[in-house]
């Protein structure tokens, strides 16, 4: 009989993952709304259902890889739920974890399980080494499928709550798009004086790599211990606002720095001045 999986979806991720299920030699049957996205792949074998209750009634695992749940109901709400019984959604449609587990829920009332997961590599990480995804669901679901998983990436499960692959996949966009939105901005400070992405790169490059910074303050954070013996608030105040001139001086867009300057003041307002400037992990915190 061999492997075989249905992919649902056929953005940039989904045509990457039933690429990589084809390379591996599964059967793979696919739906998508928009059907000509679908034509490479059936030339290299794969089934182009009809609609997506005979793309889910093609075999157990069903791997959605949509743009997010309202598409997942989009696409699957209209399927008979004795279509959807004993089916095992993986489900890598990016959401927020309340949003995971309502359609865990969902799954559930139709006699299927999700397997929530949240991928960490662009399509061109699909079935290539090094490459991670976050899951979370039913241990036991997890652990049957994951052969069928890894063809895709590599895989950190983090536990029975389907919202927590979501949670560590939304952790990891919280620190990918500040970060890279830092760096657009020091691009568009940057062309103002002329200077190029490519001459800015490696610099890019060292100023991104925070390993030895992340490494000094996790077990501080942890601690509590915000004590201002290397770097103090008020002197990150300063330098944000140095920051926030140079770019307005420029005439550049300052939306971004004078955000992070009102953040540093607060901070400093709430009396952190003296400490670290991880206290704001402090001043962030649900109240
Ligand atoms: P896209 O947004 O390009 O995927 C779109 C897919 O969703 C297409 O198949 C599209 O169908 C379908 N779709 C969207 N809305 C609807 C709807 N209302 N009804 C039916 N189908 C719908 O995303 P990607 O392929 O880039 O990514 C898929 C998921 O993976 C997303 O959740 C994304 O956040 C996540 N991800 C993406 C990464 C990337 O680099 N691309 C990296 C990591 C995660 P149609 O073809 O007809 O438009």
């Amino acid at each position: 009989m061999g492997n075989s999986v249905t992919v649902i979806g056929l953005g940039p991720m989904g045509r990457a993952m039933a690429g990589a299920y084809l390379d591996q030699g599964y059967r793979v049957t696919l739906w998508n709304r928009t059907a000509a996205r679908a034509e490479d792949l059936v030339r290299r074998g794969a089934v182009l259902a009809p609609s997506p209750a005979e793309a889910v009634a093609a075999n157990e695992v069903v791997v959605v890889s949509l743009t997010d749940h309202a598409a997942l109901y989009a696409v699957l709400d209209g399927v008979a739920p004795a279509a959807l019984a004993g089916r095992v959604l993986v489900n890598l449609s990016s959401d927020t974890p309340g949003r995971a587990r309502e359609t865990a829920d969902w799954a559930r009332e139709r006699g299927a399980v999700q397997l929530t997961g949240g991928v960490l590599v662009p399509p061109s990480g699909i079935g290539a080494a090094g490459s991670s995804a976050f899951y979370s669901g039913p241990r036991e679901v997890f652990e049957a499928h994951r052969s069928t998983l890894e063809v895709l990436t590599g895989t950190d499960y983090r536990g029975e709550d389907p919202g927590l692959a979501a949670l560590f996949y939304q952790l990891n966009m919280v620190m990918f798009w500040t970060a890279l939105s830092g760096h657009w901005q020091a691009l568009a400070l940057a062309d103002a004086y002329g200077i190029k992405a490519a001459d800015l790169l490696p610099y890019s490059v060292g100023a991104l790599d925070m390993k030895r910074f992340l490494e000094f303050y996790a077990p501080r954070v942890d601690a509590g211990d915000h004590s201002g013996d290397v770097d103090r608030l008020a002197m990150g105040l300063a330098s944000a606002e140095h920051v926030l001139h140079t770019v307005t001086d420029a005439g550049v867009d300052g939306a971004l720095p004078a955000a992070v300057v009102d953040l540093f003041r607060r901070g400093v307002e709430a009396g952190h001045g003296q400490d670290s400037s991880s206290s704001l992990v402090e001043v962030l915190k649900r109240k």
